[in-house]
């Protein structure tokens, strides 16, 4: 049963990996396949990835929605995306201007 002790260790791989994407924000399920299908090398990408919170932010213009700065079309409405005017900073430098 050496095939199901594998998928086993993969799966842990993948919880894992998931539980440190969930603690810095980013996407749970994406993540956990990584995890799965890549594992060790997946958890460390996890581990060394940047937060979702740190990501600088973009209105979209044509909805309004709040979207990371790196996004090229609102995932709301579906519009193209050119570089913001305006920039939102991220929720890490927003909190870290609210304690003083
Ligand atoms: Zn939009």
């Amino acid at each position: 049963m050496q095939g199901l002790g594998l998928i086993v260790i993969m799966f842990f791989f993948g919880l894992g990996t998931a539980l440190v994407a969930r603690s810095k924000g980013n996407p749970v399920g994406i993540w956990f396949a990584v995890g799965f299908f890549v594992p060790l090398v997946g958890l460390m990408a996890a581990l060394f990835s940047r937060a979702a919170t740190d990501e600088q932010r973009r209105f979209c213009e044509n909805c309004g929605k709040v979207l990371p700065i790196t996004d090229t079309f609102c995932t709301g409405c579906g519009t193209d995306l050119d570089f913001p005017e305006e920039i939102i900073p991220s929720r890490r430098t927003e909190l870290r201007m609210q304690r003083r």
